[in-house]
């Protein structure tokens, strides 16, 4: 019986790249049943918020499975990214992206002999990609970075599970926690949590700078790195290019319930329409696709048919031996076609049954988000953010007729360095701070003295937002400033 997915190809190159990964499954018999839904940019101009028809939604809510091309997100008309959107929308909490050398792909790294094969792990639902960002003022910009201690649980515990199945002994977590101390330090600290479960794999982290240079100069120590969002999606890319492109990035978003199935590039506008763009990555993203869905056999005969083929020269314009004249599309599929069943001399992939126990994905055992209960919360004080043109030593005289005998003003902020009560000359001031109230010794605190606390300062000054001072089981449950 065939398995039905939903299949939406997208914009740019997209149905061109789709046509041809389309064409290729059916010469190799591949299982599937395909309904095609309306999703991208022609369906935002058509006056769908989303960028999505309903039937498209419940479609793939239905099958769980979508297979997509590129999608464009228009520019300037407030719309979110229809990419972003899904994979939050549906939960697909794990984006894996598997970079190796494919032999007839030159890259600095293959002529010099050394193979790359690394898996990125890169959160997919958190971090700045909750797009929430605000004006304090018309000068000031301020964005909110979501971590959460079961969001990433979930994406670590994927890591992990993926390392085992593939056998890899080594598990890095990439990131940036000796700055964002309580974002990047929750997501170590679960990472380390979660580690103590798979004690046959070596975990370490690496602040992500570094982790940068060590992979353009030394990808082949790398096993496997799970990152949050933003470090994820800058670091897979960089790994893109060490494998010959983003021609040669596939994708998986990979949910409990859904899961998307993608290539890591673009729509590609500079080359949409003309047929010559390469379809690697939407194949290589299929093929992990089939082995996610059980068909690992046809997984790995359409796998080795295009490493074939690469080892053949064949090449679409984007890669390749000059020498020999590029295809384009089509007839790069095509010769994949004509090649199924053949093996490549290096590297070719073994069918196993069901499941690929090598696992390029897998589907998580239930891996929901589970809530800490019973911390032993404390409400200590308030930030006031407020508009001001005044100098700090002014900006903390009125701040101080907010105060009630329950409260210390200890610190105003700018641009988060202190510069009351002290500070230096030097630092350069905007026109929005942080005015930083705590309680005093022993005290209770409510949170409506807090508020009082906001309402009585926004008498005197313009008060932006306010962000409260919470301890958890005794920690301190925000950052000081720097040279506080
Ligand atoms: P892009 O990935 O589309 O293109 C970057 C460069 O790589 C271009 O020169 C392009 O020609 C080349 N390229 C990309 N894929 C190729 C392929 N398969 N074969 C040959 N060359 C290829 O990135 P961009 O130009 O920054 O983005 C274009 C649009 O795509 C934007 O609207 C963006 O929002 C969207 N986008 C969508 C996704 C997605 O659907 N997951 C991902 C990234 C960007």
């Amino acid at each position: 019986m065939k398995t039905k997915i939903a299949v939406a190809n997208g914009d740019g190159i997209g149905p061109e790249i789709m046509s041809a990964v389309l064409n290729i499954f059916e010469a190799c018999n591949v299982q599937l049943e395909y309904e095609f839904v309306e999703m991208g940019k022609s369906y935002f101009d058509a006056g769908h918020s989303t960028g999505m028809t309903v039937l498209a939604k419940d479609t793939i809510e239905k099958l769980g499975i979508l297979f997509k091309g590129p999608m464009e997100t228009p520019k300037g008309k407030g719309v979110k990214s229809i990419n972003v959107t899904a994979r939050k929308v549906w939960n697909t909490y794990a984006n894996q992206r598997d970079f190796r050398t494919l032999n007839g792909v030159d890259t600095v790294f293959s002529k010099a002999g050394i193979p790359i094969n690394l898996t990125i792990i890169r959160e997919n639902i958190e971090d700045t990609y909750g797009g929430i960002e605000h004006l304090l003022t018309y000068d000031v910009a301020v964005g909110r970075r979501i971590i959460t201690r079961p969001g990433s649980e979930q994406v670590i515990r994927y890591a992990f599970e993926m390392a085992r199945r593939k056998g890899y002994t080594k598990l890095a977590c990439g990131h940036k926690a000796n700055i964002m101390k309580l974002t990047d330090g929750m997501f170590l600290e679960v990472f380390y949590e979660v580690a103590k479960d798979f004690p046959e794999i070596q975990a370490s982290d690496i602040i992500v700078d570094d982790l940068c240079m060590k992979l353009v100069s030394r990808p082949e120590t790398f096993q496997s790195i799970v990152l949050t969002n933003l470090q994820g999606d800058i670091v897979s890319d960089l790994c893109a290019g060490l494998v010959g492109g983003l021609g040669f990035a596939p994708s998986a978003n990979i949910g409990d319930n859904i899961s998307i199935f993608e290539a890591v590039h673009g729509t590609a506008p500079d080359i949409a329409g003309k047929g010559i763009a390469n379809p690697t990555a939407l194949l290589l993203s299929g093929i992990s696709m089939l082995r996610f869905l059980g068909d690992s056999a046809n997984a790995a005969k359409i796998e080795n048919a295009l490493l074939y083929t690469l080892e053949q020269g064949v090449h679409t314009g984007d890669f390749g031996d000059k020498a020999i004249p590029s295809s384009n599309t089509k007839e790069f599929a095509d010769a994949i076609i004509a090649n199924l069943g053949k093996l490549p001399a290096n590297g070719a992939a073994i069918a196993t049954q069901g499941f690929d126990e090598k696992g390029e994905v897998f589907k998580p055992s239930k891996n929901k988000l589970t809530l800490t209960t019973g911390v032993k919360e404390e409400m200590i004080g308030v930030d006031v953010f407020v508009r001001s043109d005044l100098q700090p030593a002014e900006l903390a005289d009125l701040a101080k007729v907010a105060l009630t005998d329950n409260f210390n003003l200890v610190m105003i902020s700018n641009r988060g360095t202190q510069v009351w009560p002290t500070g230096s000359i030097y630092t350069e001031l905007v026109n929005e701070y942080r005015v930083r109230f705590e309680k005093k010794d022993g005290r209770e605190v409510s949170q409506k003295e807090l508020l009082h606390i906001a309402a009585d300062l926004s008498a005197k000054v313009k008060v932006c937002s306010v962000e409260f001072l919470m301890n958890f089981d005794g920690k301190i449950g925000y950052t000081l400033a720097q040279g506080q």
